[in-house]
């Protein structure tokens, strides 16, 4: 039977790399049918919304999605497009591998982490007051009368709230993720010293939860300390799960130590939908032309096969990928090739058959 996947192209380099993908995809032979769902600015323009509920629809019908990158435009109501799909969705846990790929100059050989990322909390839950408004007022008032704290009258406040229950879940997602791949620690970072209430609280209910997972060692870390040794010695990393904000910044430090943003795949994924999508945003600056790199959307398309069950076909678009950076005649510009995006893709999904 045929699995049902939308795909969302995106916009920017998105439909380049889409594009990409399901070249690659089909090289597979996995039989997939795919729902076309576009989504972005040039949608905005259409239907009045970059992110329609038709799209929404269709992720919860399909269950499983690949998607490009998508732009939020300005005074659509959305803060970011992708925060709200994942929030609709509840994709609670964003899961970012990096690893070393050969051929990309990388200064780290045998790297190999996964960056868990919890999705829906922390400073991205959007409880935002605006410098100077009359709900900032209140809270100022709020916070005197209750803290005692004065708050500088020209201060913008955004909120963290951190929940136990939010915590247990991805606490679980990581050391169940750990365990399935064969991966042995896990490193937590945090900053429970300055945040005792909102990090104290992940920390804590990491700490708690570990003990379901005795074969799985924690290893608790200040996120600054994590950032050292990131720079310092990553390879020691396996897993490294962290709330929203740092691991915002974590995964794309990772992303970098891997050889960028052209090749770090992703998925965000919940108790009940899956998204998976590369890490780098639109690239309005080289968008239209070709050039994009389209591993990172491939090795993308390769975590959706293994959780769709295809794991064959996972690997072997990965062995595909590795053959193509390594042989370097068909590469995108970011890796020092001259290859268009569709030529890469073409050699990926020439070297998905036996040599
Ligand atoms: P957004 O705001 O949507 O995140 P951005 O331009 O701020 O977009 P990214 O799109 O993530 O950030 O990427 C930053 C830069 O990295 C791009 O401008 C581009 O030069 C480079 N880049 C990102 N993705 C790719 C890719 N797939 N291939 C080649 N270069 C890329």
């Amino acid at each position: 039977m045929a699995h049902l996947v939308t795909l969302v192209p995106g916009d920017g380099i998105g439909p380049e790399v889409a594009e990409a993908a399901r070249v690659v995809l089909e090289a597979t032979r996995v039989d997939i049918e795919w729902d076309v769902q576009e989504a972005g600015a040039a949608v905005m323009e259409r239907e009045g919304s970059p992110l329609p509920d038709r799209v929404l629809d269709s992720i919860r019908r399909s269950r499983t999605a690949l998607k490009g990158p998508i732009t939020t435009p300005v005074g659509t109501g959305f803060r970011s497009v992708n925060v709200a799909l994942r929030q609709e969705l509840d994709l609670f846990a964003a899961i970012r591998p990096s690893r070393t790929l050969p051929g990309v100059g990388g200064r780290h050989p045998d790297l190999d982490l996964v960056v868990v990322r919890e999705n829906t909390e922390d400073l991205y839950a959007g409880i935002e007051f605006q410098m100077g408004s009359e709900a900032t007022a209140r809270l100022r008032e709020m916070l005197r009368e209750l803290r005692g704290v004065e708050l500088a009258p020209d201060a913008g406040v955004t909120v963290k709230p951190i929940s136990v229950t939010g915590t247990r879940r991805i606490v679980q997602f990581a050391f169940d993720f750990a365990r399935r791949n064969g991966r042995r620690r896990v490193t937590v970072g945090h900053k429970a010293n300055i945040m005792k209430f909102s990090d104290g609280v992940f920390l804590r209910t990491a700490t708690a939860e570990a003990t379901a997972y005795p074969d799985i060692e924690l290893q608790a870390i200040q996120v600054d300390e994590l950032a050292m040794w990131l720079a310092w010695e990553p390879e020691t990393m396996d897993v490294i799960l962290l709330p929203n904000l740092y691991g915002d910044i974590v995964s794309d430090l990772c992303a970098g130590l891997t050889g960028g943003l052209g090749l770090a795949p992703g998925a965000n994924l919940g108790w009940e939908y899956a998204v998976f999508e590369p890490v780098h945003g639109s690239a309005p600056d080289i968008a239209g032309r070709g050039v994009a790199d389209p591993v990172a959307i491939v090795l993308s398309a390769a975590m959706m096969l293994r959780h769709l069950a295809e794991r064959d076909a996972a690997s072997a678009v990965e062995r595909a990928v590795v053959r193509v950076l390594a042989e370097r005649s068909h590469v995108t510009p970011d890796l020092g090739g001259t290859a268009s995006t569709s030529e890469m893709a073409r050699a990926i999904a020439a070297a998905l058959l036996p040599a």
